[in-house]
């Protein structure tokens, strides 16, 4: 018998950690998709399809830069790439965008896109261009499982992680809509990606973050993790992970500053509290006055919009000694919403208090209301297609009564 309380115990030292390839599950087609595969298993498909390892070290490199510096999806533009060695690539396997269901621009130049996967399910991504940057919107699950009640994605009852081909594949997609290939560091209009498209990012860790190594990585999309930004409602125990792993700039929905306000908005609060959740905060790695932590808070009339809830923000963020700014978002309406915008006088009054005890406190335009792209507004046509169903067995019940 194997003592097992020895065979367990850690070897004591350091130890560099082993990767351990993911296991690659081929499409319906049979081929493997490359799109999302870290460098490591990217080797390991060719390694698995009998290429030599040292072969395959070389290969993985040069697909690395054709799929995410080049952007190309077509093995046979790959010009140092054999002719031989093509069709043996397109054999075996792909390299995928998201299929578009449906694009649309606001009159404000915003841009959404509806995407679906491979198994049918429907996704959103928006990219929201300004005169000095240009921003895309990345979502991290179809739906949330959390349920914030001031926010539309919140009230969709699919969920499913996205994997990180298809995270990152909407990065390849808006480069691609741009005409941004070869990537080049000077000069981009996709300049900045949030994590703050539909979802909660930290309830979809692994997936995110190896989607955003991909998006930071060198040698390809090369964007810098200060230009790289993940919100999330609140899961503290994954926190310092994110900081430790993947250390892009963090972004908290705040929206309430007390235990009552904050259990009904964003009810994840009633697991970690607002305590612990400031405190997870202080501690998140990177975080200082150059590389602040964005406080979001929604504003809701009469609901989290007082000047004594204005004062209290100033003094949770002080006590927690926490470099912060906060960004004030104007409520966007979705049918049947429980909640109102707060006047513009509300929040300018809300914002001043913050402005004076130092605090920035700049109140977000809505960008793409038109289309539904702004903030929280997120939910797929084939949701809305439901909601149309709904409408219409509405008036033909009240047709039937007459
Ligand atoms: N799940 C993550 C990221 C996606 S939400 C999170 O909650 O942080 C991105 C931001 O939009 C969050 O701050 C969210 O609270 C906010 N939001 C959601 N619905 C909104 C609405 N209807 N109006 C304004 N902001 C909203
Ligand atoms: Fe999910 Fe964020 Fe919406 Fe809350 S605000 S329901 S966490 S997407």
């Amino acid at each position: 018998m194997p003592n097992t309380a020895t065979t367990l115990m850690p070897i004591p030292g350091h130890i560099d950690p082993v990767p351990v390839p993911r296991e690659l599950k081929p499409r319906a087609d049979g081929r493997i998709d490359l799109l999302g595969l870290t460098k490591l298993d990217l080797r390991m498909a060719l390694e698995t399809s009998q290429l030599e390892p040292k072969q395959a070290k070389l290969r993985a490199k040069q697909l690395w830069h054709w799929i995410y510096n080049r952007g190309v999806t077509d093995f046979s533009l790959m010009s140092d790439i054999s002719k031989t060695m093509q069709p043996w690539l397109e054999q075996r396997f792909v390299i995928s965008r998201p299929d578009v269901v449906e694009a649309q621009v606001s009159t404000d130049g915003t841009r959404k896109w509806l995407l679906r996967s491979d198994d049918a399910q429907d996704y959103e991504m928006v990219f929201i261009p300004d005169a000095d940057r240009g921003t895309l919107c990345v979502s991290s699950q179809v739906g949330c499982t959390l349920n914030c009640t001031f926010c539309h994605t919140g009230t969709m009852r699919l969920v499913r992680n996205l994997t990180p081909g298809e995270i990152v594949g909407q990065v390849m997609l808006a480069r691609d809509a741009l005409g941004e290939w070869p990537s080049q560091p000077e000069g981009r209009m996709l300049t900045n990606i949030v994590m703050m498209g539909m979802g909660e990012p930290l309830y979809n860790f692994d997936n995110v973050r190896d989607a955003l190594k991909i998006v930071m990585d060198g040698d390809g999309l090369g964007l810098s993790r200060r230009r790289i930004t993940l919100s999330t409602s609140g899961v503290v125990p994954m926190m310092a992970r994110a900081g430790e792993e993947i250390a892009v700039n963090l972004a908290v929905s705040l929206h309430g500053v007390t235990k009552e306000v904050r259990d009904e908005l964003v009810p994840i609060n009633r697991k970690y509290g607002i305590e612990q959740l400031l405190q997870a905060c202080a501690d998140y790695p990177g975080a200082n006055n150059a590389r602040r932590i964005t406080f979001e808070y929604v504003m809701l009339r009469d609901k989290n919009d007082s000047d004594a809830e204005a004062h209290e923000l100033v003094r949770l963020l002080k006590h927690y000694d926490l470099p912060a700014k906060v960004n004030l978002i104007p409520f966007n309406p979705w049918p049947g919403a429980p909640y109102d915008c707060s006047t513009p006088e509300r929040i300018k009054s809300f914002s001043n208090i913050i402005f004076d005890a130092g605090i920035s406190a700049p109140v977000r335009t809505p960008r793409g209301r038109d289309i539904d792209a702004a903030c929280g507004q997120l939910k797929t046509a084939s949701e809305k297609q439901s909601r149309a169903d709904r409408d219409r067995q509405t008036e033909e019940k009240l047709a039937a009564i007459g």
